[in-house]
């Protein structure tokens, strides 16, 4: 029997909570419009009102927002609370200018937690396991979603935050963590550093791994999975609609189930910014329904995913997004093209003698877009035997070519050429100036 952490919610029959849906969209309309101005301003430009809202369907009419809006109210000014009800605020990084800023009112952090900890049970944590979290504890949510989701359930938790690879190691061995929480790139690293030291995960008492932050393939997950000999499982969530909690994996790992009596998932083209039918690959946006200080109404994630409304065998009714295949913005179109990193990961992971890392750089020369696939592969390859180096390349140029639609030249590297991250990987080198 599967455990789950929420029956009520988790197993809603479709009507259910479609009704719940409704009445907590209406009530969080009212608050928005009220209390924040970036809303009502926005409302009223398109002369609605959240009375108008009277059917789940009635969503499309409403506007968008953008990590932009929170840019431009920075830092406090899409909070739907006066600041003495906040009592945590976090942040996430831009690239370019301010960072956003999210915040939490007692009750919100009482919903994150709870939401985390469903997600957790469906991974396969207990109050019996004792979950290393190797995110960074800082403005960051992750590392405190998954830290107070975890105490929910009862687990004990090890705050060890990020980095300092070595000493994960030890503290694993030594405390028996169980679960481990990072990044899915840093659980490869772990995995690497395991071997150069010359230790047997087989030793360690790892069991679950809840890995995020990031997008990452499937290929990536078995190779995570045989190389420490834990249950891999991905999870979704970001800081501007709540932090980690969005959406969790069962043990079915066929899809993350979005927690849809707090949030509503739509799936639309990113050009177009139509609403796509179910089924459809484009841009997932979310609408908050539980959330007092940062109420998000239609937000654009720039995650790409695809939503599958059929019976999951776990027993939870609610919708599965599948794993996210990159952002939207980090969307590469090549000859006209969209490609995504991770196709390319999903191609390399499963070709034996390639290594888990590799970079991809995208220039033009004249008109036409070039693609170069650099990849590593393993010490005891071939470098030497230049006809079976010649086969193996056309072989690997062969997959990308069907995966994708559109042609790479793919280049080995030396074991170990290509910079190592620890977090988010940075893959892409793109030369183009357009
Ligand atoms: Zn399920």
């Amino acid at each position: 029997m599967e455990l789950i952490w929420d029956q009520t919610y988790e197993c809603m029959e479709r009507e259910e909570i479609q009704q719940l849906q409704l009445e907590r969209l209406q009530a969080t309309l009212n608050r928005a419009y009220k209390n924040v101005t970036c809303y009502r301003n926005k409302f009223n430009e398109l002369g609605i009102v959240p009375e108008d809202i009277q059917s789940l369907s009635d969503l499309t009419r409403l506007p968008f927002t953008t990590k932009e809006d929170l840019r431009l109210n920075y830092p406090y000014g899409m909070f739907a609370v006066p600041l003495r009800e906040v009592v945590r605020i976090h942040s996430s990084s831009g690239t370019t200018g301010k960072p956003t800023v999210v915040g939490y009112t007692k009750h919100d952090l009482k919903t994150w937690s709870g939401l985390v900890a469903r997600f957790m049970t469906a991974a396969g944590v207990t109050h019996d396991d004792v979950v290393q979290i190797a995110f960074g504890y800082g403005l960051f949510t992750g590392a405190f979603g998954l830290h107070y989701g975890s105490e929910t359930i009862g687990a004990s938790v090890i705050p060890m935050s990020s980095g300092n690879t070595e000493k994960q190691i030890m503290i694993m061995q030594d405390y028996k963590s169980t679960a481990l929480v990072c990044t899915p790139t840093y659980a490869i690293t772990l995995a690497d550093k395991m071997e150069r030291m010359g230790i047997d995960p087989k030793n360690l008492s790892l069991k679950v791994g809840l890995f995020g932050g990031e997008p990452w393939s499937e290929s990536m997950r078995k190779e995570i999975e045989t190389r420490l000999c834990l249950s891999a499982t991905d999870n979704y969530g970001l800081s501007e609609v709540i932090g980690p909690g969005v959406a969790g994996e069962c043990s079915c790992k066929c899809g993350m189930h979005i927690f849809e009596d707090a949030f509503i998932p739509e799936i639309i083209d990113p050009e177009t910014c139509q609403v796509l039918p179910p089924g459809s690959v484009g841009e997932l946006v979310l609408t908050t329904l539980t959330k007092e200080a940062l109420p998000m109404i239609r937000y654009r994630t720039r995650d790409i995913t695809s939503l599958d409304y059929s019976k999951c065998d776990c027993g939870r009714t609610m919708v599965r997004m599948k794993k996210t295949m990159g952002r939207s913005d980090d969307m590469l179109i090549i000859k006209g093209v969209n490609v995504f990193p991770s196709q390319i990961e999903e191609v390399l992971f499963a070709i034996e003698g390639c290594e888990p890392h590799y970079q991809l750089v995208v220039d033009r020369i004249g008109a036409m877009d070039e693609l170069e696939v650099r990849i590593e592969v393993t010490e005891n390859i071939f470098f030497d035997e230049m006809k079976k180096q010649r086969a193996f390349l056309e072989m690997v140029e062969k997959k990308i070519a069907s995966m994708l639609g559109v042609g790479a030249t793919v280049k080995l590297v030396e074991p170990n050429s290509i910079p190592r991250q620890e977090g988010k990987a940075s893959r892409v080198i793109d030369k183009r100036k357009i």
